[in-house]
């Protein structure tokens, strides 16, 4: 299109009501036949467009996997039609067992969005009678999970289940994943299983958005318009007349309020099924290096195990060998770690240098996940593994792995003699809105791979406030009470669960300017070149605030607003 002079690309959003008074223009050139959204899916685009206050061509060139010319056909053409699944497409396997009657609130398919707490590998199986229940209604089904690689458990699940009327959305090239976005726009499936663009996949007919693991930083898209797919999923699901189904072992602060206060429907067994099904979770204090003697006996005596640590590594240098000074990075004075035989900057990654002296030799404070590997080498009876990053994929029925939170992963069912928390006091020192409910969430999923108590597996916590409510919450396998006790606390700091937050930066007079413009909670600090904000909006004053925030834009008193900042 011609605009100020330029030639710039621009997207068809429809005809116009009404011709605007002024010069009209022709399209120069059609870039692509393909129609890339239709209306519903662009009332969608236009609600993400303004709950995180990004531009809508922003928004639309991010809801689909970038163009493959060679990949688009005659086919491709035009509106989606409403497609009919391949004729000889099947559900395998034998009629679903009537799991969903486990869960009480038996609406998990009506419109609106529930939160719904599984058994421990209870998720697959209810999350494929869920799917086959909407398709035989006639509707069709999108499964969101946070990671591709390696394939999650629950994913694997709804493919195998699902076979041809069923896609994974998953990862792959740029001209696979193009033309499985054309493919599910032309109606040949009926289930897709995707990490968070698929929130957007053009299926006609939806009745079910499953997200797993909804507490995963995963679901939050990290560029713009940084959507959270949580909240873009139940828009979705608020538009299409679809049901939302969030689940997870631990919800989020969000997702727990949002239950309390009855803005969600929630679905969890009866407190007795979920005792029963919870594992034997213990606690006792650290000793020294995250160790204890009673991990060390059960280490000892374990066929099977993770030992989950906060930190990589092998130690961390505290002080330069040559000047006596704290090691600090040289490049950036961020903390060195000492990981592989190697000092290196845990934050710009730099070989370890003193910011003093510049010399490269550290005592260390031995510690994290490659010390407590040598050292569980030496005491277990069994082969012990570092996680090389692909999680519990490569530990086998006997053997113990050691890893971080990113260890922690949906492997489907597993089970594992001792499951161990190392240093949940460091992990819930960290600072961070999300650091809790992410740690309690990871620490459940972590758990649950000891089995229920009567499968004799264990769950042992090192800890020092064996009180704490997130310890307790594991303990007593029941998330929301500390949780909510989080929403209050959130609330207090004038960060409400449920208001969205922007990190903008600016000039000067911005944080007055904001304030102005309807928002209560207005955290600035200067920042190298102005101003920098943190702004909680009440929901119902979003629209005024975002219409205030493009003012600012337009007179360049902005230069970047983020929504939901990883805080
Ligand atoms: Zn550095
Ligand atoms: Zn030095």
């Amino acid at each position: 299109m011609p605009f100020h002079g330029r030639t710039v690309d621009a997207w068809v959003l429809g005809r116009a009501a009404t011709v605007p008074e002024g010069t009209l223009l022709s399209v120069k050139r059609v870039r692509s036949p393909v129609r890339f959204f239709d209306e519903r899916i662009l009332e969608l685009l236009r609600w993400v467009s303004e709950r995180y206050i990004a531009p809508l061509a922003t928004v639309i060139g991010r809801s689909h996997p970038p163009r493959v010319v060679g990949e688009e056909s005659a086919d491709d053409v035009g509106v989606a039609p409403r497609g009919q699944p391949p004729p000889n497409a099947t559900v395998r396997g034998p009629s679903p067992p009537p799991l969903l009657d486990r869960y009480r609130q038996p609406s998990i398919l009506e419109p609106g969005t529930t939160w719904l707490r599984p058994l421990p590998d209870e998720e697959a199986s209810v999350c494929t009678a869920a799917i086959r229940a909407c398709l035989a209604a006639g509707r069709r089904a999108i499964q969101l999970v946070p990671e591709a690689d390696p394939m999650p458990g629950t994913a694997r699940a709804v493919l195998e289940t699902f076979g041809e009327r069923a896609v994974s959305f998953l990862g792959g090239d740029a001209r696979a994943r193009y033309r499985t976005w054309l493919d599910i726009r032309s109606g040949r499936y009926d289930v897709v299983v995707a990490t968070r663009p698929g929130v957007f996949a053009p299926l006609q007919d939806l009745g079910l958005i499953w997200i797993s693991r909804e507490v995963h930083p995963g679901h939050r898209e990290d560029r713009a318009p940084y959507y959270h797919v949580r909240d873009v999923a139940m828009a979705r699901a608020r538009l299409d007349r679809a049901a939302c189904v969030l689940a997870s072992l631990s919800p989020s602060v969000e997702t727990a309020e949002a239950a309390r206060t009855g803005a969600i429907a929630a679905s969890r067994p009866v407190r007795s099924a979920e005792r029963e099904a919870a594992p034997l979770v213990e606690t006792t204090p650290p000793e020294g290096e995250d160790r204890s003697a009673r991990l060390a006996s059960l280490v000892k005596q374990a066929r099977s195990a993770a030992l989950l640590v906060t930190r990589r590594g092998y130690g961390v240098a505290r002080v330069c060998r040559a000047c006596g000074e704290p090691a600090r990075c040289a490049r950036c004075r961020g903390p060195i770690i000492v990981e592989r035989g190697a000092a290196t900057c845990r934050v710009c990654r730099a070989a370890g240098a003193c910011a003093n002296c510049g010399q490269g030799s550290f005592g260390v404070e031995r510690g994290g996940a490659e010390r407590v590997a040598q050292w569980a080498g030496h005491v277990a009876s069994v082969p012990v593994r570092l996680d090389p990053g692909d999680g519990m994929a490569r530990l086998g029925e006997t053997g113990i792995l050691v890893g971080t939170a990113a260890t922690v992963k949906d492997v489907g069912p597993v089970r594992l003699d001792l499951v161990a928390i190392l240093d949940p006091d460091r992990a819930l020192a960290r600072p961070g809105v999300h650091a809790a409910e992410q740690s309690l969430s990871t620490w459940m999923e972590a758990a649950a791979w000891a089995g229920p108590r009567s499968a004799g597996g264990r769950v042992l916590v090192q800890t020092r406030q064996a009180g704490h409510p997130a310890i307790q919450a594991l303990v007593r396998w029941d998330p929301l009470p500390y949780l909510l006790s989080e929403a209050t606390r959130r609330s207090e700091a004038g960060f409400p669960a449920g208001h969205p937050v922007y990190r903008i930066t600016g000039g000067a007079d911005l944080a007055a300017r904001l304030r102005s413009g309807g928002a209560p909670t207005v955290l600035s600090t200067s920042a190298e070149k102005g101003t920098l904000c943190l702004v909680a909006v009440p929901p119902d004053r979003l629209g005024a605030f975002r219409r205030e925030v493009l003012r600012l834009v337009a007179e360049g008193a902005i230069d970047r607003v983020e929504a939901e900042p990883q805080l």
